[in-house]
């Protein structure tokens, strides 16, 4: 084994970039530290502008024959990435687990099987990608999906190789060419992705991985003339910086970023579903963008909703997410522990009430809270946390619920318990989000578009939308007659 390897569970990870479809090494390294237990998992190459510059070199000049590689070719080798995905299913999610501390159950039965999908999906959305023909007063038109050229991938910690396939998938899928710079704090199964490509018979140069910290790496990805597609998944300051530095080349910009998403709840509602929802909002120990960190509930139920929330919420199990029957994992970094209590204390010293939770737990653990007797003004009802805290607010009616929804800066998602059908069209349709559930949370398809409005993010992914940002569409006009017979 090579000093390059670290291992997990007996899962052999190679720390070097992989560009141009080989292994490089950077001469300085930094920690991968694991959530679970704040040990050292390895050292990992700690990239520079150097290889930024190497990698967008090798997506450029793998760029002109994959783009050229037929369709049906492109599908079958996604396929193959899909296959392999399949097969190490078991690694991928433990090595997950172990870099992000997301839970292992998630991954081996939700997760994994879903980046599978993201590989098969977008390979056979791509056959499905109707070229429009069309006529004008006799000439011929020709719309066309041109592949856009290298792309520049970054993805955060929280799902890390769900997010990267998610972009990675349709990137390629499209003929492109990729570069993807996962988040620092959980590096690893990127470098799995690029194995397993290699082994499906991705040519040399089509996928690149660069690691290091994004305020090393990031600006010279993001600023490199010639990429011609970003696609970001993060937050909404460093979204900023990269919306700056893309400026320069006015390169098509993706932004998926953060949320602060209500989740509303009637008098109407099946109480028990809507507690349900609620406690779900704990999942991935509130790492997630699109989580219902507000609840709302309607002030005759709010009570009782209370009383059975907590009942529920107090049943979870807290602890080691290797283990299959642990609910909420640890939180992903020190630092982001500290964020997540600062938000609270701070909420807590201006009047907030810690109905449970509240405080840190051993190690790397926050104890699932929810706070009551928050203004709307507060800071821990327009900032958002990532960590295992809701808000409780009450309301009176529609317009209330409705003004309080849509009263931050973000409009990523909302989730709305209600039992009336015509309540539940009235307020969505008002609801400012790019995605609305209703008594339901979570319910994703690969070909509904997929992204937030206001500070959530700009554009939208998935389906025929992913196909739409990573190419180029062409219109070519063809006269009637122009023909020369020679
Ligand atoms: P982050 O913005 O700190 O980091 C995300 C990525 O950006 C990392 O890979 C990081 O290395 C890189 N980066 C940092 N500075 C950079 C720079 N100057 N140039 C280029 N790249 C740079 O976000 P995070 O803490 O990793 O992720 C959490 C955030 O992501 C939350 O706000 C969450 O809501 C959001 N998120 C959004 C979605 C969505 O689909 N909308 C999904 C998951 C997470």
């Amino acid at each position: 084994m090579s000093e390059h390897t670290l291992t997990v569970a007996g899962v052999a990870v190679d720390t070097r970039h992989w560009i141009g479809g080989e292994r490089v090494a950077s001469a300085q390294t930094f920690p991968d530290i694991s959530p679970i237990d704040g040990s050292t998992i390895g050292t990992i190459s700690r990239g520079t502008a150097v290889e930024a510059a190497a990698a967008v070199a090798a997506a450029k000049a793998a760029f002109p024959a994959w783009a050229g590689t037929s369709r049906a070719e492109r599908a079958r080798i996604l396929h193959a990435i899909a296959d392999g995905v399949e097969k190490r299913i078991e690694e991928l999610a433990i090595v997950e687990t172990t870099d992000n501390g997301a839970l292992v159950r998630s991954h081996r039965r939700g997760v994994m099987p879903r980046v599978a999908h993201n590989f098969r999906f977008f390979a056979d959305w791509l056959q499905s990608l109707d070229h429009e023909d069309f006529d004008t007063r006799g000439h011929a038109n020709h719309v066309s999906w041109d592949p856009a050229g290298p792309c520049v991938l970054i993805t955060p910690w929280n799902a890390p190789l769900m997010l990267a396939t998610w972009k990675v998938a349709p990137a390629l899928a499209a003929g492109n060419t990729v570069v993807l710079k996962p988040a620092e704090w959980s590096p690893l199964t990127a470098s799995l992705l690029a194995d397993i490509a290699a082994e499906a018979g991705l040519p040399a140069g089509v996928l690149n991985v660069v690691q290091g910290y994004g305020s090393e790496i990031g600006d010279a990805l993001t600023s490199n003339p010639d990429v011609r597609r970003i696609s970001f998944t993060g937050s909404v300051a460093t979204a900023k910086r990269i919306a700056a530095s893309a400026a320069a080349n006015l390169t098509p910009l993706s932004l998926e970023l953060g949320g602060k998403s209500p989740l509303l709840v009637f008098a109407d509602a099946d109480l028990d579903l809507a507690v349900d929802l609620a406690v779900e909002q704990y999942d991935n120990a509130g790492q997630v963008c699109l989580a219902g960190t507000r609840l709302l509930v309607e002030e005759p139920v709010a009570d009782e909703f209370t009383r059975r929330f907590v009942e529920k919420a107090s049943a979870l199990t807290q602890g080691d997410p290797r283990d299959e029957a642990t609910d909420i994992g640890p939180n992903i970094h020190p630092r982001q522990l500290e964020k997540i209590d600062g938000f609270v204390q701070r909420a807590v010293a201006a009047g907030a009430r810690a109905v449970i939770g509240g405080h840190r737990k051993d190690g790397q653990y926050y104890a699932p809270t929810l706070l009551t007797e928050v203004a709307q003004d507060s800071e821990i009802v327009q900032e958002e946390v990532f960590g295992p805290v809701l808000t409780l607010q009450t309301f009176t009616g529609e317009d209330e619920a409705v003004r309080l929804a849509n009263g931050t800066r973000f409009g990523l998602a909302a989730t709305v318990a209600t039992g009336d059908p015509g309540r539940a069209e009235r307020v969505t349709a008002r609801l400012v989000a790019g995605t609305v559930w209703v008594n339901c949370f979570f319910v994703r398809d690969l070909q509904a578009p997929f992204g937030g409005s206001r500070l959530s993010g700009v554009g939208r992914e998935g389906g025929t939308w992913s196909f739409d940002f990573y190419c180029d569409l062409k219109n070519t006009v063809t006269a009637p007659n122009g023909w020369t017979d020679h």
